[in-house]
């Protein structure tokens, strides 16, 4: 079993809804065992003119190898609409595979850490309700350095789930 953590993010058809099906789907992947999920969190979207994101982080327990889990998130965002015209445009549902154990994966489909989680406050401040302090992340960097580095600009964490 591997711990692994799943960054989930939603800017469109109602994005809570998507998250908590997300969540569903999630705990019926096999081989594996949901192990918890933040809160809910609203963020700018990177790009201007988009609505607001939801996001979430997940934490898995799993023996699937890594492009396995990739095809079943896929398939995932696809049976909820996920349509791909643009880089970063709107969606219904992103799953990003954020961390994988403490491997450094390298592939074409698939590199994790995930880039750019590093700066990215609406990933970092759901994983940090999850995972420990001195999680220690690629660049030798422990995840309460990286918070101290991220501002929580932007960000509102969502009373319920
Ligand atoms: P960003 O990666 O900046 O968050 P995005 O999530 O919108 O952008 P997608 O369109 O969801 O990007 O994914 C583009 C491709 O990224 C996918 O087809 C997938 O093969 C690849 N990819 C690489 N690393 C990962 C990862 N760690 N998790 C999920 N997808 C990844
Ligand atoms: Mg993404
Ligand atoms: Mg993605």
């Amino acid at each position: 079993m591997e711990r692994i953590y799943i960054g989930m993010g939603s800017n469109l058809a109602d994005p809570a809804e998507q998250l908590r099906s997300a969540i569903e789907a999630l705990a019926q992947l096999p081989q594996s065992s949901l192990i918890g999920v933040s809160a809910f969190y609203q963020s700018d979207s990177l790009l201007p003119g988009q609505p607001r994101y939801t996001n979430a982080v997940a934490a898995l327990d799993s023996t699937l190898a890594p492009l396995v889990l990739l095809d079943a998130l896929q398939a995932i965002e696809n049976d909820q609409g996920r349509e791909r015209l643009e880089r970063w445009g709107p969606r219904t549902l992103d799953l990003d595979i954020l961390l994988f154990g403490d491997r450094l994966i390298d592939e074409p489909r698939l590199k994790v850490p995930h880039y750019h989680m590093q700066e990215r406050a609406f990933v970092l401040y759901p994983l940090a309700e999850l995972a420990p302090a001195d999680l220690c992340l690629a660049d030798g960097r422990t995840l309460a350095e990286l918070l101290g580095a991220c501002p929580f600009v932007g960000l509102e964490r969502l009373p319920a789930r």
